[in-house]
């Protein structure tokens, strides 16, 4: 098996063209810069002595907690998170969580998971899995919400902190980026971006797509920050979780799936996300649905029919697996396919593992064009920083290779799907 750090592509873009990164959270990309990084370790025993480290240091640096993030159990020889008792026994009392790569799945120490309330007998709430073993224990693993409970109960970093992590993410986006849509943005951020712009030099554009539960206020909001520099793009949801979690919303059973999960989970009915297309629309905004799974996907497109909406520029974000009755939906639909080849990249132990059957179905990108998805228009390129990092060489090398760097070609991920390097460059664009 194939892991450790990924190899830099030879697909680079050339050196005088201007890209859009058109998904990533700056917040979070920010904040990842001073986490604990989990990307290199390779065993549960690599990952407890790096948190041993930062426990230590944290507590000399007056931290009330430690956070960490891209762990990546699936590629490791023995793909096992550290027990529960094991994480207690090196972080102690204070508050610990580390984030899986994907960021749907959390490895949390007790003292974590009390402040989110969570105990052995405390039920799955609705959207979000709470680990257990055989025999009912904790396992300190938790998915989706509640990994997002958990994450937010932790101490909080003060508005300061958050302003000089989001300034640092917004400078570090440097290199052949013009423009950065976010695609999760918090109430606060518009106007911390543009004080960025106006008083620390920061000289790109920033699309923001707040949540749509919290569309009124960004509207209200935005009065105040809309700028040449910082506009609203739309609404975001999720529709489901991610193939490495086996969260993802799949038409067919996973192989080997998470226990009462056979096809994964959808966070949202139909008529909510209908429901959602309509309160966009109503804003004169698109949508841009967070859809990995096949049957995700098709849920998308079928409120984006059903709803017929007056507004134009919807996204599926993701789009990582594609029935064929479904591909040329976008098209007919004019709904633009927002995908993150890099991911690929990743996911390829995942693929292997759960979806055997669907390999053929992944980013099914040569269809997508086949079938009038212009790229650049309706197709898009983007990286999901910080899920994994903004180069976008990566995407390239995915989109292009379908497969890392020195792997073999017959270890490629439906190498049928290949697009060729001006189409992929044409995703990556700024206009
Ligand atoms: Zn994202």
């Amino acid at each position: 098996m194939v892991s450790g750090p990924l190899q830099t592509s030879a697909h680079q873009p050339p050196a005088n063209v201007r890209l859009t990164e058109h998904h990533a959270h700056l917040y979070e990309y920010g904040r990842s810069l001073t986490m604990v990084d989990a990307s290199t370790v390779e065993s549960a025993e690599a990952l407890l002595d790096a948190l041993a480290d930062a426990v230590a240091s944290s507590e000399r640096a007056g931290r009330s907690c430690t956070r960490a993030f891209a762990a990546r159990p699936e590629a490791w020889s023995s793909p096992e998170w550290p027990s529960l008792a094991d994480l207690d026994r090196v972080t102690g009392k204070r508050p610990c969580c580390v984030w899986c790569f994907d960021y749907h799945a959390m490895l949390a120490n007790t003292t974590a998971l009390m402040l989110a309330g969570i105990t052995a007998s405390t039920p799955d709430p609705n959207g979000g899995v709470i680990g257990r073993d055989a025999s009912g224990a904790l396992t300190g693993v938790v998915y989706e919400r509640c990994a997002g409970d958990v994450w937010n109960a932790m101490p909080d970093d003060g508005d300061a902190q958050r302003r000089r992590d989001t300034i640092n993410a917004a400078k570090r986006f440097a290199g052949p980026f013009d423009e950065i849509h976010d695609l999760r943005s918090q109430i606060w951020l518009g106007s911390v971006l543009k004080a960025a712009c106006e008083t620390q030099g920061v000289d790109k554009r920033f699309v923001l797509y707040p949540l749509v539960d919290e569309l009124d206020l960004a509207l209200e909001g935005s009065r105040g920050w809309a700028c040449d520099q910082v506009r609203l793009g739309g609404g975001k949801i999720f529709v489901d979780g991610t193939l490495n979690s086996r969260t993802a919303w799949m038409t067919r059973d996973y192989t080997d799936p998470m226990a009462g999960h056979p096809r994964g989970v959808a966070m949202m009915t139909p008529d909510a996300i209908e429901e959602a297309v309509r309160r966009c629309d109503e804003a004169g905004l698109p949508i841009a649905a967070h859809a990995i799974g096949d049957a995700a996907v098709r849920a998308v497109l079928d409120a984006i029919e059903n709803v017929n909406p007056k507004t134009t520029g919807h996204r599926i974000e993701h789009a990582e697996v594609v029935d064929e009755a479904d591909v040329p939906r976008f098209a007919k639909l004019g709904v633009t396919c927002s995908v993150q080849p890099c991911h690929l990249l990743y996911d390829i132990e995942a693929i292997r593992r759960f979806l055997p059957d669907r390999a053929a179905r992944v980013l099914p990108l040569r269809e997508l064009i086949d079938a009038g998805c212009k790229p650049g228009e309706l197709l898009l390129f983007g990286s999901d920083a910080p899920i994994v990092r903004p180069d976008p060489a990566d995407s390239l090398q995915a989109a292009i290779e379908r497969r890392r760097v020195g792997m073999d070609e017959s270890e490629a991920i439906a190498p049928d799907q290949a697009i060729s390097f001006n189409e992929a460059l044409e995703c990556y664009l700024a206009r």
